[in-house]
């Protein structure tokens, strides 16, 4: 076995060699400013536009809908501040969900010290949105709807067809933070009403700092970043080429491979799920069982304490992760944990484990027996497990 085994996925991928050898020509042989007239570095907005084309036809959007950004963060700022601004004369109410990334819940919280009100929809204990307390969120001053397609950590697919069609049926815009699900799952911006949506390169074995925001035609934004005229001069700056070609090839090769990745991570996946529900007491899957993500695997184990496991896991060379990782190094629980109703000391006790094409079966039996022997060997330590023990006699 190869060591580390990363189990990290939702945090970032590894970028595919065909995706960094496509990209290598743009640092070193053709590294013109798009923006410049001569030929040689014209031919690079060419090579952009044929990127744009390619992920406009994996969503079934236009190209010229698609801008991109430096990332998932990026596009999630920009949807959320730039139509706040757009459509503030129109209304100042925004609905979003208690368990988005914090690229939105903090752009939310931004927004709502300069004047807008936002409502953080609840989820249910599977972490799924509630299709009537959106409808009876919709106020006459809604401007905007921003749910995410797939939760990062618990990787709880929305009914992200019936939200769009909420938002449709009351002229509200809808915008999805898709960052875990695209490329992993098939999407259709027409199908799902679908406003604006966030992607991210690095999620998708693709490369870090590029990712893009699909916009819909019509849709009124503001410009996010002033200055020169790229991206329909609305995102200016010199564009970062090497980075959107090598997007373009990972979105390439995700739409390629997405049906043969997705059947063998999930069938991972279930294993995964089976042998630690099988042979570790008091676990408890966390997120949808089937509406979930097919490389995400997220559990919480009673009498744990997060950090401890992953420490103790590094030891055994498996990369996990307890929270998201931008939260990792606080002590607080996480929100979506919280949020789908887990108490403090549980939802502190989690772990997300995250798979890729190149999960083996033999890594999953490694796994499952190092947390094993990690979780025995810490309860062992714990004085809440003995007492829990005394009380109601020993494991099952
Ligand atoms: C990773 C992630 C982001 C942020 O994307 P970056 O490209 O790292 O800025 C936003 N939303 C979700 C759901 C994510 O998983």
């Amino acid at each position: 076995m190869n060591r580390p085994i990363y189990l990290d996925n939702a945090a970032t991928t590894k970028t595919a060699p065909e995706v960094v050898e496509a990209m290598l020509p743009y640092f070193t042989e053709q590294y013109g400013n798009p923006s410049s007239v001569y030929s040689f570095a014209a031919g690079n907005k060419e090579v952009i536009a044929a990127q744009r084309e390619i992920i406009a036809d994996v969503l079934g959007a236009k190209s010229n809908e698609i801008y991109f950004t430096a990332g998932g963060s990026e596009a999630d700022n920009w949807a959320l501040k730039a139509t706040a601004e757009a459509y503030k004369s129109k209304g100042n109410h925004i609905i979003t969900s208690k368990i988005e990334h914090h690229a939105i819940l903090h752009t939310a919280e931004y927004l709502e010290k300069n004047g807008f009100e936002v409502t953080y929809l609840d989820v249910d204990a599977d972490g799924k949105v509630d299709l009537d307390a959106l409808r009876k969120a919709i106020r006459p001053t809604t401007i905007l709807i921003s749910i995410m397609y797939a939760n990062n950590e618990i990787g709880t697919i929305q009914p992200i067809r019936e939200i769009g069609e909420i938002a449709h049926e009351h002229g509200i815009l809808f915008h999805t933070d898709a960052v875990q699900a695209f490329g992993q799952i098939p999407i259709q911006v027409d199908a799902c009403h679908i406003d604006m949506l966030s992607a991210s390169g690095h999620k998708l074995n693709g490369p870090k700092g590029i990712g893009f925001l699909y916009i819909r035609t019509g849709v009124r934004i503001r410009s996010f970043i002033h200055g020169g005229g790229q991206e329909r001069k609305r995102r200016a700056g010199t564009e970062n080429v090497p980075g959107i070609v090598g997007l373009g090839a990972a979105v390439k090769r995700a739409a390629a491979t997405m049906e043969e990745r997705a059947r063998h991570e999930i069938e991972l996946r279930d294993e995964l799920i089976r042998q630690i529900e099988s042979e570790i007491s008091y676990v408890k899957l966390n997120g949808h069982r089937t509406d979930r993500l097919p490389n995400n695997v997220n559990f919480s184990f009673r009498f744990i304490e997060g950090e401890s496991l992953l420490i103790l896991l590094d030891m055994k060379g498996i990369c996990g992760s307890s929270g998201s990782a931008c939260t990792s190094g606080s002590l607080d629980p996480s929100h979506v944990l919280l949020a789908i109703g887990l108490p403090h000391e549980i939802a502190h006790g989690s772990l997300r484990l995250t798979l890729s094409e190149e999960t083996t079966k033999e890594e999953i039996s490694y796994v499952v027996e190092s947390l094993k022997e990690i979780i025995a060997q810490l309860r062992k330590m714990s004085p809440l497990y003995e007492d829990f023990i005394k009380k109601h006699g020993s494991e099952k």
